[in-house]
């Protein structure tokens, strides 16, 4: 459904993006994750037909977002990073100028209007003047812009950008909402929101994708120790080096604040717990607390930048 091959974007002599490639099919939910700078709204105004690739082609269902732009963009709904919004209009005349922007038949548009406006929860605003209402309404007027003729296609560039706690739970719960109905590509560079909303997510650093996978596949695939953290009570001094001792432990360290606190680096494949366990015990040791610590994606984002730049690094 959405396709990009090669994908390349040159910015005078800095490339933007390079030979960004992938696919997302018909219903998906699919997060596009990375740190700001890193190439995603360049992809995506690829993609909602702003500009042309330097190198490389994106299409919509089969069309070329380039060549047949005016197709393309009746199949998607974009929500940019900042909504031009007509700030003296009120929310029901923009809205209505947006479905007639969309083709949508005038004798229709009052009732497509009346659909987004309660999607997007507006009735008690839908009077007012786009310029008093408060940024959270703001950007539910975009995405009720961007809902507005039904695409199959939602892509949202940084959607809760500037918004406060309230208004992202708001606005999360909305796209939530959304998921069934649409395929949706959600560029964020906050990782809880990608991994609370996208069934997939690609990361992209420094204008190159650098995975692709599930929230949990991700977290699994990449992890390339498990960690388990002990909590003990009493002389420890030789406990770290013995516990480093024990196969398939990969490092011991203690905690800075708290020394009877440490964590255990194992092997992935391995629970290394029982041993880790009888080892405490079998020092005179009290064991307070045993248990396996999971990385966040944000560990593994983190991990994943630092490899690519360390290679980068390593290559000049
Ligand atoms: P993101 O959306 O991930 O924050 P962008 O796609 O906006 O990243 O930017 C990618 C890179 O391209 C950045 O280094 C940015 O400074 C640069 N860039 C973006 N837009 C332009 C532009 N119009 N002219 C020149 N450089 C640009």
């Amino acid at each position: 459904m959405i396709e990009a091959e090669g994908l390349t974007k040159f910015y005078g002599s800095m490339a933007a993006i390079r030979d960004v490639t992938f696919r997302i099919d018909q219903g998906e939910v699919v997060g596009f994750l990375g740190p700001n700078g890193a190439g995603k709204s360049t992809t995506i105004r690829i993609l909602t037909c702003y500009m042309p690739p330097t190198a490389g082609s994106a299409k919509i269902d089969g069309l070329d977002c380039f060549e047949k732009s005016l197709e393309v963009r009746n199949r998607i709904g974009y929500l940019p990073e900042s909504v031009p919004l007509y700030s003296e209009m009120s929310v029901d005349r923009f809205l209505a100028f947006a479905a007639e922007a969309k083709g949508v038949e005038a004798r229709k548009r009052r009732k497509e209007v009346a659909r987004v406006v309660d999607i997007c929860g507006l009735e008690k605003v839908s009077h007012r003047i786009i310029g008093h209402l408060s940024k959270g309404f703001r950007q539910r007027v975009g995405l009720a812009q961007a809902l507005v003729n039904n695409p199959p296609i939602l892509i949202l560039d940084e959607p809760t950008i500037g918004l406060d706690p309230g208004q992202i739970i708001e606005i999360r719960h909305l796209i939530l909402n959304l998921r069934e109905k649409h395929t949706i590509l959600l560029s964020s560079h906050i990782l809880p929101e990608v991994a609370q909303i996208c069934q997939r997510v690609m990361i992209i650093n420094k204008g190159q994708i650098v995975a692709t996978d599930s929230p949990a596949n991700l977290t699994s695939r990449l992890q390339k120790s498990a960690l388990v953290v002990i909590e003990v009570r009493g002389s420890s001094d030789d406990l770290a080096s013995c516990l480093k001792q024990l196969d398939g432990v990969q490092n011991v360290t203690s905690d800075n604040d708290n020394h009877n606190r440490m964590m255990v680096e194992t092997d992935r494949s391995r629970d290394l717990r029982p041993e880790i366990a009888r080892l405490v015990v079998a020092k005179g040791v009290d064991l307070l607390e045993l248990k396996p610590v999971d990385l966040s994606l944000e560990d593994i984002f983190m991990q994943l930048v630092t490899e690519e730049t360390t290679q980068e690094e390593s290559e000049t």
